[in-house]
């Protein structure tokens, strides 16, 4: 979830801060009865925190001993989206905390690694790599938050539409950088991938088409061994599974790296 960060007006006032950390205890006390409800206790092994400047919604980091820490971003106290929010970053804990594999560090870990250490080598490729691998995690972790939303009426099935149609784009990069703007593109088009799978794994409209028809204007806008591929990521997204093993888990993490890779590094 990525927004713009609105710096709060805090510089010192005691009261402003007080005032956001009463609004996400009272958030964070919601997200977790609501996830109780749905059958996903997690107990009490979350501290939540805010960090005025983070320029995206909200993170979690595993803090050892079963015990995670969720940052929040300053904007996001006010968005209206800060429950939403800790019910997605609360599933990431769920499936932390009950070993789901696709939460499984090391697996991902060598499934990157098995490319070699030059896989990529700058940091704007690390960031995409991240993203769409972060991309599968958050199918998993919305597979149970979507669920919680829906039951608790948190987020209206509307909401749920246009929130999802928003994160497709049509414009791909062309900043001159062949190589650079292969890798962004490659990027953006599985990004799109995901956001449609959510949408049919959770049978989210895609009300007028509007998130068909800006990928449909993307995928023009690209070259064919590119565009070409848009199906294989939006069915291996659609249709990640459940039940994981550790080697099905490896060879799907393989099989989408590489085909990443053969589109973002083809000539
Ligand atoms: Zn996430």
């Amino acid at each position: 979830m990525v927004t713009k960060t609105r710096e709060l007006e805090t510089g010192g006032n005691q009261a402003a801060v007080d005032e956001m950390a009463k609004k996400v205890k009272v958030a964070k006390d919601n997200a977790l009865e609501i996830m109780k409800k749905a059958g996903y206790d997690i107990g009490d092994v979350v501290q939540v925190m805010v960090d005025p400047q983070l320029p995206f919604m909200g993170y979690t980091m595993p803090r050892g001993n079963d015990k995670y820490r969720i940052v929040v971003s300053g904007g996001s106290v006010d968005s209206g989206l800060l429950e939403g929010l800790l019910v997605h970053e609360m599933s990431h804990v769920y499936r932390m905390k009950t070993r789901h594999l696709s939460h499984n560090g090391q697996v991902i870990e060598e499934a990157v690694n098995s490319f070699g250490k030059n896989v990529a080598k700058y940091d704007y490729q690390q960031k995409i790599m991240h993203d769409m691998l972060n991309d599968i995690q958050d199918l998993y972790a919305d597979d149970l938050s979507f669920k919680v939303l829906r039951q608790s009426k948190i987020l209206p099935i509307e909401d749920m539409s246009s929130f999802l149609q928003d994160w497709v784009k049509e414009e791909p990069s062309s900043s001159g950088d062949d190589r650079k703007d292969r890798w962004i593109n490659a990027g953006i088009m599985i990004h799109n991938a995901r956001a449609i799978a959510q949408m049919e794994r959770h049978k989210v409209p895609d009300t007028g088409n509007k998130a068909a028809k800006a990928n449909k204007e993307f995928l023009a806008k690209l070259p064919r061994t590119m565009s070409g591929q848009f199906e294989y990521f939006r069915n291996l997204l659609r249709n990640l599974d459940e039940n994981l093993t550790e080697d099905n888990y490896r060879a799907l993490l393989h099989n989408y790296l590489s085909k990443f890779l053969e589109i973002a590094e083809k000539n």
